[in-house]
């Protein structure tokens, strides 16, 4: 190894523990590798070097004091800019929030800090979560790694492409409708999207609430799994915060895949699935055969309606989320003269286009007259969607399927065709409908050496086996372990 960026997070902790290297040290590393690729990828919307390096000095001396010290004490890591980080802007990709400063930690950011992670910046996101390739970001689109012409993914295409590019050795990022799992795929890295529930929202500038949940991005299973430990389990500030036990992910057990049942979904393989996406899928499927799994055809009759009903209940929530940017209460005011003209200018001159457009098909998907028709039939058939996966769940442990039906795309490829874009998510949008569990995590490459990803998706609160299937399979494979050429 000639530098040591190039660490993977299991060895990071490893080498800090042995004290061969400084937190300082790493962390100078990492904002090196920053300084020099920033630039061409436009990753991060905010960088706190002075305060990282602060951070990191402390965990140093920490070290020395007490060597008995929590592991990730000096690790470094990298926020999606849609959590809050006391004292560090906050702006969800959004010039309305361009000037909001949080005065308290997200949950799941005290929780790093408690054991000593250097935060060293916020992570570019498309506006308010909102998109699938974070070209609606207000701060610019950001590249991804593998091809600086195409689209990282999104929305947390920051967090996704600043682990590709070995900037951070881990990142946060949030799942609404897929925006760990696709920008991860479109990376080539891996990415957990927990149960909803299972880890806290306490801090997370909402999208739509019944659906976010908080993920991490990592180089592979082992590494998300060190995170996902620290920062899942019960928090009061979160209503939806579920009851169960705080998890504790072990992947020592056995690799062999015995008795594991893996289904098949026949709706994910239809027409708009890029052949060499479907062939990489399934040759990984076929792995996980070798290793012991036995391979299950289902259905998941009600597929096809996961965009339409996704596309009226995110808009919906979130047309009621976003109402609170007034322009009085955070960040930028466009003034109006009066109250009324205030709101409208601010609002109208500070959202953006994609952002503008969801507020109004949720306020009409709710509005007198017609919230039955479309928020209360989505409701309905939402149900269905999660009746669906009960019914898999059944008969199988897990279930495979692609992760996006295209590789990633070129900057502008969907620009003036939303729709064309919202299609784009039909493979994702399922599980965080249901609320279940999935991850993501590379199995190969197209002809143009873009990342092809796969994902398994659990039951409610399944996350040991999601992770011990997944790492099985990055045991035995070696595509996790591949790096763009930067
Ligand atoms: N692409 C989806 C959307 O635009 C999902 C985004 C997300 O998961 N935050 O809403």
């Amino acid at each position: 190894m000639s530098h040591l960026f190039e660490l993977k997070l299991t060895e990071v902790v490893q080498a800090l523990s042995n004290k061969e290297i400084s937190s300082r040290e790493l962390t100078q590393a990492y904002l090196d590798r920053i300084d020099k690729l920033e630039p061409e990828l436009n990753v991060f919307i905010t960088l706190d070097p002075d305060n990282a390096l602060a951070q990191a000095n402390f965990a140093d001396i920490k070290r020395q004091e007490d060597p008995e010290e929590t592991f990730l004490l000096g690790v470094p890591i990298a926020i999606k800019d849609v959590l809050a980080v006391k004292g560090l802007r906050a702006t969800a990709g959004s010039k309305i929030l361009e000037s909001f400063i949080p005065p308290y930690d997200a949950t799941v950011v005290e929780r790093l800090r408690k054991a000593g992670m250097v935060i060293i910046g916020k992570t570019n996101t498309d506006e308010f979560a909102m998109g699938s390739s974070t070209e609606n970001s207000a701060y610019g689109v950001t590249h991804n790694p593998w091809d600086t012409s195409r689209v990282p993914g999104g929305s947390s295409g920051g967090s996704a492409a600043a682990v590709a590019a070995q900037m951070t050795p881990i990142a946060l990022g949030t799942d609404t409708g897929g925006s760990v799992r696709q920008p991860a795929s479109f990376c080539g890295v891996t990415g957990l999207k927990p149960t909803y529930g299972r880890v806290s929202r306490y801090g997370l500038i909402a999208y739509g609430s019944s659906l976010d949940s908080v993920g991490v991005l990592g180089q592979d299973v082992e590494d998300v799994a060190l995170i996902y430990n620290l920062i899942n389990g019960r928090d009061t500030r979160d209503a939806t915060s579920s009851q169960n036990p705080k998890d504790e992910i072990n992947l020592n057990g056995n690799r062999t895949l015995q008795n594991v049942r893996v289904g098949v979904p026949d709706e994910y393989f239809r027409k708009g699935l890029q052949s060499e996406v479907e062939t990489a899928v399934r040759d990984a499927i076929q792995t996980l055969e070798t290793l012991g799994a036995e391979i299950h055809i289902i259905q998941l009759p009600h597929t096809q309606y996961a965009v339409p009903v996704y596309y009226l209940i995110a808009p919906a929530e979130a047309s009621a989320n976003l109402a609170r940017f007034d322009g009085l209460r955070y960040g930028p005011r466009v003034d109006g003269g009066n109250l009324r003209d205030t709101y409208t200018q601010t609002r109208g001159q500070l959202f953006g286009r994609e952002t503008k457009r969801r507020i109004m098909l949720g306020t009409y998907a709710l509005s007198a007259g017609y919230q039955d028709a479309y928020y209360g039939k989505a409701q309905k058939v939402r149900t269905l969607i999660q009746g669906d996966f009960e019914k898999a769940f059944e008969k199988v442990d897990l279930i495979a399927a692609p992760v996006a039906p295209t590789t990633a795309f070129e900057i502008g490829a969907h620009q003036g065709d939303p729709l064309s874009m919202y299609l784009e998510d039909i493979y994702t949008l399922p599980a965080n409908l249901a609320g279940v569990p999935g991850i993501a995590f590379p199995v190969g490459f197209d002809s143009r050496r873009l990342p092809i990803g796969m994902q398994l998706i659990g039951a409610h609160f399944k996350e040991q086996i999601l992770m011990s299937v997944a790492h099985s399979y990055q045991s035995a494979t070696d595509w996790h372990t591949k790096k763009p050429i930067l």
